[in-house]
């Protein structure tokens, strides 16, 4: 028997289905049969090489649900539960978080250990089925394991993908008051899901500010107060006048940052109120630099100013929890606007980069 999964060979070059041996879970880990993967913007930007120290080739797909096949001792969850075979789950993407270097032990900063790897972006697939584009995946020895709870489906699930603990992660960095005022940067799967969390923080109103025009019809289902379409407010400085028109001329409490385009990180600080909180999640790659006035912007604003990187289990555990207590409000399965079979791997990454997808989903049989 063997595996197919769909490997990307390096910046560039085609995606081309490949056949595996069928993997054997090694001990402490687990064989998951993969029911979804996602297809996110970090797939567009691995395809283009935009990422440092990736280990071509690889097989894509970071975030998936799957349906536990077999394991090699027991499995649990958090509270000691055992997973049995059959269960649908997720797991942490990364691993490797070795837990005793200084970034770990003393920063407490467990995103940037530097031994810390992710599935689908810093494996290579000459280290086996570690990517979710794939009918299988190998769950690494210490891998943690998430059961999805009742019901959350696949799809669910997926309708939020890497978006819902990045954007929860974002939120908390954020720490917003109850009745504040929040600006969401952004309208893909990270800033919709900001603005999901956003609201469930206490947020009086929440604004987003991005495109396209699916995107911000999405943003409104999910309780956006108001939207604002860059294509068609393309002037940096009129956006940032019409954030201050809707907060008394001052400027919101809170701007979260999701959009990954450094100039937005200026207009955020032109759109935050002094004394403000400002947090940057969506630069997740290099795309250059940007001016900023520090008078201006950063010390008479006396702004708190975070960066975000990553999540941690706990962010993706908790993110999951809210996703179920709160599914029939904030409809994530709508959000998945295409599914693609693993064949059609190459169009899903170019629906991706043209925007022509909400969320998108990839599996054996999607
Ligand atoms: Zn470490
Ligand atoms: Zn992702």
């Amino acid at each position: 028997m063997s595996v197919r999964a769909v490997v990307m060979e390096g910046p560039g070059r085609p995606l081309a289905l490949h056949a595996f041996d069928e993997p054997r879970p090694a001990p402490g880990g687990a064989v998951l049969e993969v029911v979804l993967s996602e297809v996110c913007g970090t797939d567009v930007h691995l395809h283009h090489g935009r990422l440092a120290g990736v280990p071509y080739p690889i097989i894509p797909g970071h975030v998936s649900v799957g349906r536990v096949l077999e394991t090699n001792g027991p499995l649990a969850d958090v509270d000691g539960r055992p997973i049995g075979v059959g269960r649908l789950v997720t797991f942490y993407d990364v691993f490797g978080i070795c837990g005793s270097c200084w970034h770990c032990l003393v920063a407490r900063a467990a995103t940037r250990c530097p031994h810390r790897r992710v599935y689908g972006i810093t494996t290579s697939a000459a280290d086996g089925l570690l990517g979710g584009w794939s009918e299988q995946i190998e769950l690494r020895p210490g891998v943690r394991v998430l059961p999805l709870p009742d019901g959350v489906d696949a799809r669910t699930f997926m309708g939020g993908g890497c978006g819902l603990p990045t954007g929860f992660h974002a939120v908390e960095r954020a720490g917003i008051a109850l009745g504040d005022t929040v600006v969401v940067q952004g309208s893909g799967p990270v800033g919709l899901n900001a603005a999901v969390f956003a609201s469930l923080a206490g947020a009086g109103a929440v604004l987003v500010v991005g495109a396209p025009a699916e995107r911000l019809l999405a943003a409104r289902r999910l309780g956006a107060d108001d939207v604002l379409d860059i294509t068609e407010t393309a002037d940096s400085d009129a956006r940032a006048a019409w954030v201050r028109a809707r907060t008394g001329g001052r400027g919101a409490d809170v701007v979260i940052e999701a959009s990954g385009h450094p100039g937005a990180v200026r207009e955020g600080l032109e759109m935050v109120r002094d004394a403000g909180r400002y947090v940057v999640v969506g630069q997740y790659t290099d795309a250059g630099d940007v001016t900023l006035n520090p008078h201006r912007h950063l010390n008479r604003k006396h702004v708190t100013l975070l960066g975000c990187w990553g999540y941690e289990y706990s962010h993706l555990h908790r993110a999951t929890l809210m996703m179920a207590r709160h599914r029939e409000r904030f409809r994530w399965d709508e959000l998945v606007t295409r599914s693609y079979a693993l064949e059609d791997a190459a169009a899903a990454l170019a629906d991706m980069e043209a925007l022509r997808v909400v969320k998108a989903v990839i599996g054996p049989r999607p």
